[in-house]
């Protein structure tokens, strides 16, 4: 390899380098490094830096994406893990929904069935959220403050799992 393809041209592409970042023992300019790596620097954050601080940037930026895949991964399991627990609360909570756009029974019955990050009900909803579920899960047995309204919405929390004990 001549000196000049180290110093002045990107391998991938060829052209002159301007912001040279080097890669797995190649050297490329910024944006064919962020081709090659799916790694993105910002020119400005590079610019005149010595390329032992290009690599520790770069190494930053390797970590950050590794931690994000690791949550993202981990997320999408619980969130298979909460659909499948709860697909009758899901499902209970959609047919009441109206369809016509978000109402509370919809918005909770997509937080639980997309946003969910936790299998604990208490860590998706607040207090006051999970309270109106259980409220709403216990109406259909019988009208609020009665026996069978009350034994419904303890069968309620008895039927999902929290992490602080009520
Ligand atoms: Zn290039």
């Amino acid at each position: 390899m001549k000196k000049s393809e180290i110093n002045g041209t990107c391998e991938q592409c060829g052209a002159a380098l301007k912001y040279p970042v080097l890669w797995q023992g190649h050297i490329y300019g910024s944006e064919c490094f962020q081709h090659v790596s799916g790694i993105k620097v910002f020119p400005q954050e590079i610019q005149g830096k010595s390329q032992e601080v290009i690599q520790s940037l770069v190494a930053c930026r390797l970590q950050e994406r590794q931690q994000f895949q690791e949550w993202k991964a981990n997320r999408q399991k619980v969130n298979a893990l909460v659909n499948d627990r709860y697909s009758w609360l899901i499902s209970y909570l959609k047919s009441l929904s109206t369809g016509l756009g978000h109402d509370f029974p919809f918005d909770m019955a997509e937080l639980l069935e997309e946003e969910s990050e936790s299998i604990f009900l208490d860590d998706i909803f607040s207090p006051r959220q999970l309270d109106i579920i259980a409220d709403i899960y216990a109406k259909q047995y019988g009208r609020k403050g009665s026996k069978a309204f009350k034994s419904h919405r303890e069968e309620f929390f008895n039927s999902v799992e929290l992490r602080e004990a009520l």
